[in-house]
């Protein structure tokens, strides 16, 4: 008899919703409560440093270390006001999480005493050792210091009774051990060239900022059942479980009411997150049970990916608050649906015009049509890329199982824009957005904007769709950082956008008027880019056979799709843009391919200890119990009799033993494979083996194992089932 999964099962149909601490203030009052945003630095900053401190912020500039010394001062006497004993350098390494190294602000006062001690030095700059992170060999030929220096773009807040000071993180040497190097790069890249084009449209805009509205999906688990799990707690993902008789097939969870415990959670979540400046806004099931999502105002691309990021620590901290455990893996269950990151972008100038929004006169539309196209241009030359961006061993599990975006880069663009665009290529004439005097244009780009009010033609089957005044990067996986997938794009539509601009000025500079150079300039873009705009079922077989007649980036092995990150245009453009250097580029794919591999070793050894210890021993025990039955069947029935007895018994004793041996077979032939790439020392070739020659032993020694679950007694199954782990009350 299991003792413990009953135990637990017990547990958790048990538990009552835990009562939520409700503030008294409403959300405006305690909105970024443990934020040091300009309203606390003006209320803790002398005058001067925060009109310093807030023009450097505006205007990206570095502050030197005088100024960082007065404001060390004032933000250590806001974080001690607020409860905070300690500060860390929050920075985001080439891991899944975070990574902080906590010191206290205490220092020796010189009298046998200490005193709270907080310098700029300490603010600006500190040095964790950078290799004891990823870093892709970078830190073996130089040193092993790294630097985090403080990112003033992004507000340092409180949790935890600790200062957080959101950092870069690099090498000794200059290279980017990080996401965030890399993303302040990109949109650094993507505001110059966004800004170079909106110039065209308006000689007053300044800066083009990027913006991110991601929508976060996740399973919710009760911990107890979670503890019984030892692929749970060690993978993420349950690598085996027979589906339950009812999963989603009623469609009976997305959107509809929330367990009590889980509204607990929500609105404690929620309050945790509004105390900490994120703008949660929406929640809501989603179509798995036990699936959900929390999705916030979209917000700036560098302080949304912070904000993620803080989103993720803080959805651990407060589920376990309400005896839950968060599932941010992308496919923690097999035929129930896995969670993505829907990633929301877009891009808009310093005077609030979003970019890729539809406007009011033929110009305004004429700029709308000029920047949707080089997205299109851009996305369709380095669609590999961009599915590099987003792959990984988790979100494999995802892409292509037909279900999420299957694993090619499209672009959905619905049926308005897709006329209009095809109306650009046949009607050759600047009539198009020919403007006499005010009225008007012929043609009429400025029906866009009456149409495209309702665009609501969702496409979820495109990996990549534009959604009325934004894109909806959909093949982001759940678990990810954003970073990653934002990098890429902000950097491809960069070089894109540059490209663009020389274009432009070389018509111009031959005679052309701007109107004429960009309808032509975009004619020759949407044509070139006609193969990645995609309105049709992306799950469908005819799909993949038509993208790769299309030239698109088909290949499915993790392994191998990381290779575009090292393409002559990936290259190019990275290097470029200012993004990567080719070094840097080098050191992250052989991040990238090792933590393929320790991903899938790591579930192999589960899975086979699991299968070993915990299965195999279990079922041994239930065909035991049933060979028994047969002695005493056979002791008390004649010959004839006992036959047709034991004959049912016989039948499950043949199949459980015919599952055993098969699960013994392949572990053992997976502990092989696993020798076998281990063995490798180049890093792609082993992370390949291990996809072509371990991997595919998980669905074998599953299947047998999921077979032996409706075979052997209830009583006796160790592991808590898909059924009880899938609802919760
Ligand atoms: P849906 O599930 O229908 O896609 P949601 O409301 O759940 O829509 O999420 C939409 C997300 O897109 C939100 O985070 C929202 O803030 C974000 N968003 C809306 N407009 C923009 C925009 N112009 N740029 C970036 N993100 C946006
Ligand atoms: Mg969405």
């Amino acid at each position: 008899m299991s003792q413990l999964r009953f135990k637990v099962v017990e547990e958790a149909f048990n538990r009552k919703a835990i009562e939520v601490k409700m503030p008294q203030e409403n959300p405006s009052k305690y909105y970024a409560k443990f934020v040091f945003n300009k309203a606390k630095m003006y209320q803790y900053l002398p005058s001067k440093t925060y009109k310093d401190l807030v023009d450097a912020i505006d205007n990206k500039r570095s502050i030197n270390r005088e100024l960082a010394d007065s404001v060390a001062a004032g933000m250590k006497q806001w974080a001690i006001d607020n409860g905070a004993r300690h500060y860390t350098h929050w920075f985001h390494p080439l891991t899944d999480g975070t990574a902080e190294k906590h010191d206290s602000f205490i220092e020796h006062d010189g009298k046998g005493g200490v005193l709270e001690e907080f310098s700029g030095k300490l603010l600006v700059q500190q040095e964790p050792d950078a290799s004891s992170f990823p870093n892709g060999g970078i830190r073996n030929t130089f040193e092993a210091r790294g630097y985090s220096a403080w990112d003033i773009s992004s507000p340092v807040f409180i949790m935890d009774n600790t200062l957080c000071i959101p950092t870069i993180f690099i090498s000794y040497t200059g290279e980017s051990l990080d996401y965030k190097t890399p993303l302040l790069r990109a949109l650094n890249s993507v505001d110059k060239a966004a800004t170079a084009v909106a110039k065209f449209f308006d000689p007053e805009v300044r800066h083009v900022n990027s913006f991110l509205g991601w929508e976060q999906e996740y399973f919710l688990v009760d911990e107890s059942l979670y503890s019984a799990r030892p692929d749970l707690v060690l993978t993420g993902r349950t690598l085996m479980g027979h589906e339950s008789a009812k999963n989603q097939q009623l469609e009976d969870h997305y959107f509809g009411a929330i367990p009590s415990r889980v509204e607990s959670f929500m609105l404690d979540l929620e309050i945790e997150c509004h105390k900490h400046g994120i703008p949660a806004k929406t929640r809501h099931n989603e179509v798995a049970p036990n699936q959900f999502e929390l999705a916030p105002i979209f917000e700036e691309t560098n302080l949304a990916n912070d904000h993620n990021l803080l989103l993720m620590s803080l959805m651990n901290e407060v589920a376990r608050r309400h005896n839950f455990r968060v599932l941010l893996h992308e496919k923690p269950f097999a035929g129930v649906n896995g969670s993505g990151k829907h990633n929301n972008w877009s891009l808009g100038t310093d005077k609030g015009v979003l970019l890729f929004a539809p406007g009011k006169t033929p110009m305004d539309n004429l700029q709308f049509i000029t920047f949707i196209v080089n997205v299109m241009a851009a996305v369709h030359r380095h669609n590999g890329l961009l599915k590099a961006s987003i792959a990984s061993a988790t979100n494999a599990h995802r892409l292509g199982a037909n279900e999420a975006p299957p694993a090619i880069i499209s672009m959905f663009m619905g049926s308005q824009l897709s006329e209009m665009l095809n109306r650009m290529l046949n009607e050759d004439t600047d009539e198009l957005i020919a403007i006499s005097g005010k009225e008007r244009m012929k043609l009429n780009l400025s029906q866009i904007p009456e149409i495209l009010v309702d665009n609501t033609d969702r496409n979820r089957t495109s990996p990549f769709a534009f959604t009325g005044n934004r894109f909806e990067f959909r093949a982001v996986g759940s678990s990810a950082n954003c970073a990653s997938a934002m990098i890429a794009l902000n950097a491809a539509v960069a070089e894109q956008l540059f490209d663009f601009k020389e274009k432009i000025d070389a018509r111009i500079s031959k005679g052309e008027t701007l109107i004429h150079a960009l309808l032509q300039e975009l004619r020759v873009l949407i044509q070139l880019s006609k193969p990645i705009h995609f309105d049709g079922n992306g799950y469908s077989d005819e799909w993949k056979v038509e993208a790769a007649k299309r030239g698109l980036d088909c290949e499915v092995c993790p392994p191998k799709i990381f290779d575009s990150y090292l393409s002559d245009s990936s290259i190019k453009m990275f290097t470029s843009t200012g993004v990567f250097s080719e070094r840097e580029l080098i050191a992250r794919n052989e991040v990238k391919w090792e933590t393929y591999t320790k991903k899938v070793q790591i579930e192999a050894r589960v899975l086979g200890d699991l299968a070993l210890n915990h299965v195999l021993p279990v079922a041994t025990r239930y065909q035991s119990i049933l060979l028994d039955n047969i002695f005493k069947i056979k002791s008390l029935f004649d010959e004839n009799k006992s036959k047709e007895l034991a004959s049912n018994d016989m039948e499950l004793i043949e199949s459980i033993s015919y599952h055993i041996s098969r699960i013994r077979k392949d572990v053992n032939e997976m502990v092989e494979a696993r020798k076998n790439a281990n063995s490798i020392s180049d890093e792609k070739e082993k992370a390949i083996a291990y996809h072509d020659n371990v991997l595919p032993y998980f669905d074998k020694i599953r299947y047998s194992i999921d077979k032996l679950e409706l075979m052997v007694d209830n009583e006796m199954w160790p592991l808590p089932k898909y059924r009880e782990l899938l609802f919760i009350r």
